[in-house]
C-alpha cells in the first residue's frame, strides 16, 4: 500500500532507496498495489510534469491538486457499484484527478463533475481520496480480495 503524502517526496525517496525498480519487479510477478492519494499519483504511468520519478505500474493520467489548494479539500458521498449501493464516504485532501484511464483499467467511481476518482486494473487500485479515514473498510476489503500474488 501506497499512502498519501507529497508524490514528489515519494518519488524522490523511492528513487534514492532503489524502491521502485524492486516495486515494479514484485507488481508484475503479481503482488496487489493500492495507492491512495499521493500513492495514487506515485503509481500512475503518466503525471504530467512531475519533477521527480515515479513507479508508473497502472495505466492512468493523473493530475495532481485538480481541486485546488489544502483549503479546498472536501468530502463526498461516492456512487461505487462494485461495492454495492451504499455510497462511499469519501475525504479527499488536497486530492488529485484522474484524467484518463487505459483500456484495461475499470473506472470505479466519478464524482458528479466526471472525475475519475478510483480505479482498478487487475492487482493494482488507485483512489484519489483516503478511505483509511473513515470506518468504511469495503476499499479493504476489495483490495484483499485481490489476493495476495
Ligand atoms: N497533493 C499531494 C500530491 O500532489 C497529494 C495529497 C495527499 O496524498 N493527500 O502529491
Amino acid at each position: 500500500m501506497i499512502p498519501g503524502g507529497e508524490s514528489t517526496t515519494i518519488g524522490k525517496l523511492a528513487a534514492h532507496y532503489g524502491i521502485i525498480e524492486k516495486l515494479r519487479e514484485r507488481s508484475a510477478a503479481g503482488m496487489p498495489v493500492w495507492g491512495t492519494c499521493g500513492g495514487a499519483i506515485f503509481i500512475a504511468r503518466d503525471v504530467p510534469l512531475h519533477p521527480h520519478p515515479l513507479a508508473e505500474l497502472m495505466d492512468l493520467t493523473v493530475e495532481r491538486n485538480a481541486f485546488g489548494r489544502q483549503v479546498d479539500s472536501f468530502e463526498a458521498d461516492l456512487d461505487v457499484p462494485a461495492l454495492g449501493a451504499r455510497p462511499f464516504h469519501a475525504i479527499f485532501i488536497r486530492a488529485p484527478r484522474i484524467a484518463r484511464v487505459g483500456p484495461d483499467v475499470e473506472v470505479l467511481a466519478t464524482l458528479d463533475d466526471g472525475s475519475i476518482v478510483a480505479a482498478k486494473q487487475g492487482r493494482l487500485l488507485a483512489t484519489a481520496f483516503h478511505p483509511e479515514l473513515t470506518g468504511d473498510p469495503r476499499f479493504h476489503e476489495l483490495f484483499l480480495g485481490f489476493g495476495a500474488g
